[in-house]
């Protein structure tokens, strides 16, 4: 393709983009094509020959399309938003056309000194601690992985990295029994199993609960086993609930454990002043990591690792072969504080987001969602036939449908029906849950364009479809 070509039909996947996001409320919520028919749609060999442009366009919408589930839609109410915006879109187009590998510095001074920069913005944006030092990861999953490869390199004195398992067999892990599975994922991939690593009880607010967890690390002790982390949980995937850093900060330093707080989704909520007392305790943190790519606009992907000191990721990770050696040395490489070497120009989205919206654009989209799942959860707590099983935080909530006359044991198919029914409708997209092993519903809020019109929408469908369900 060349330029000229190029320009063309890059102005007109602006607009199909600009159409796209204009019109995606047409558009089903959750795909509704069944498993397979998309690839059976595909040609099973590459073509040899380059194909024409428009033809290629075509099968994007005869083919892709239909097989989309649309995040950006404001009836997407599942799992947690992933949202992204215009400028966010502008950014991707810039980073995509550099081209730009910033695995170092020096092969791209402006990628690594923007990242700094823009991560200074957003620890205080955040209000975070001002030791903080960032790192910009693909995702939550990663940055938690890269949290705790440094703890047991810490907990090992470099051991793990010089002499393997044997160094770090016996090391301990702790987090809450709802923190999330990426937790237990990375504690796998770290080599500490799933055997050394604790799921911790929740108190009645659905946060760990500290007296168990310290009991937990003096079993292990005395059991001969050696605590190298806890996660603390700042909004839990399945219910919003924070631990008590305060608490478990005391508990993680009187036995010398590093403190991950794993805030992906309410991290971003710290925008927000009259939200920050969730983080009380947050100074006592190792580390910590917040995706911008779920509710603060940059879309997939952009996850941001701080940690209490550079220091410990790069003892960590930093590797120098000859090829790498540069003459710059009081610089930053990124590539030290990570697992990857190569790197995208992330950095860029977070900038371009930040400064189009400013903190005030983006406080006010955050306190809007806030409040419109606020107004939610009370109109459908007030139907004598529903009842609110986890009442709101932030932006997520989670309810049930109990009508008089139903028997408890029935209570979770005909609410697991209700799901159903509702994804199916294409009208809204909610995920499931189980509270006191119940089977619930979560409702998410948290879109580009969502309004209190699309709040009365999905409350008219719910409590339709419930009773519907019934009679
Ligand atoms: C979404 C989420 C994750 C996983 O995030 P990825 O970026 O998809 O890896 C981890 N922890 C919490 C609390 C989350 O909400």
């Amino acid at each position: 393709m060349d330029i000229a070509a190029f320009r063309k039909r890059g102005h007109r996947l602006v607009d199909w983009v600009a159409d796209y996001l204009d019109g995606v409320e047409g558009y089903p919520v959750r795909a509704t094509t069944p498993p397979g028919a998309v690839s059976t749609a595909l040609s099973e060999h590459p073509p040899e020959a380059g194909e024409d442009w428009d033809a290629i366009i075509a099968d994007l919408d005869r083919i892709i399309m239909p097989g989309v589930t649309h995040w950006q839609h404001p009836m997407f109410m599942a799992y947690f938003p992933c949202i992204t915006s215009p400028p966010a879109v502008l950014a991707e187009l810039v980073i995509a056309g550099l081209g730009v590998q910033g695995m170092m510095w020096e092969t791209s001074p402006a990628a690594t000194e923007l990242e700094t920069r823009v991560l200074e913005w957003l620890r205080e944006a955040l209000a975070l601690p001002r030791w903080f030092e960032g790192v910009i990861q693909d995702s939550a999953s990663t940055s938690t992985l890269v949290a705790i490869l440094a703890a047991r390199e810490r907990a090992t004195d470099l051991g793990g990295n010089a002499r393997g398992g044997a160094a770090f067999a016996g090391l301990a892990t702790y987090a809450s029994s709802d923190a999330h599975s990426s937790v237990q994922k990375a504690m796998r991939i770290a080599g500490i199993g799933d055997e050394h690593f604790r799921a911790i009880a929740v108190a009645g607010d659905g946060g760990m609960d500290a007296g168990a967890l310290e009991a937990a690390i003096i079993a292990d002790i005395t059991a001969g086993l050696r605590p190298a982390m806890v996660v603390a949980t700042l909004g839990a995937t399945g219910t919003g609930a924070c631990d008590d850093l305060a608490r478990i900060g005391d508990i993680a330093k009187r036995y010398g454990v590093w403190l991950h707080v794993d805030a992906a989704w309410a991290g971003s909520a710290l925008i927000l002043p009259e939200q920050r007392a969730m983080a009380n305790g947050l100074d006592a943190a190792d580390s910590l990591v917040v995706n911008p790519h779920k509710w603060l606009y940059t879309g997939m992907d952009l996850s941001v690792l701080y940690a209490r000191s550079s220091a410990d990721l790069e003892r960590c990770f930093a590797i120098l072969p000859e090829y790498l050696r540069t003459a710059e040395t009081e610089v930053i490489n990124y590539r030290d504080r990570g697992i990857t070497l190569g790197r995208r120009f992330r950095a860029l989205k977070l900038w371009f987001v930040i400064r189009s919206y400013g903190l005030d654009g983006l406080r006010r989209e955050l306190r809007h969602h806030i409040a419109l799942a606020q107004q939610l959860a009370e109109r459908i707590g007030s139907e004598p036939d529903f009842e609110i099983s986890m009442p709101p935080r932030l932006a997520l909530f989670v309810f049930c449908y109990r009508p008089s006359g139903v028997a408890e044991r029935e209570l979770d198919a005909l609410n697991e029906k209700l799901l159903d029914a509702l994804n199916q409708s294409g009208q809204i997209y909610l995920t499931r849950i189980r509270i006191n092993n119940q089977f619930a519903i979560r409702v998410s809020v948290g879109q580009t364009g969502v309004t209190e019109q699309h709040m009365n929408k999905a409350f008219r469908l719910i409590t339709d479809t419930a009773r519907r369900l019934l009679n």
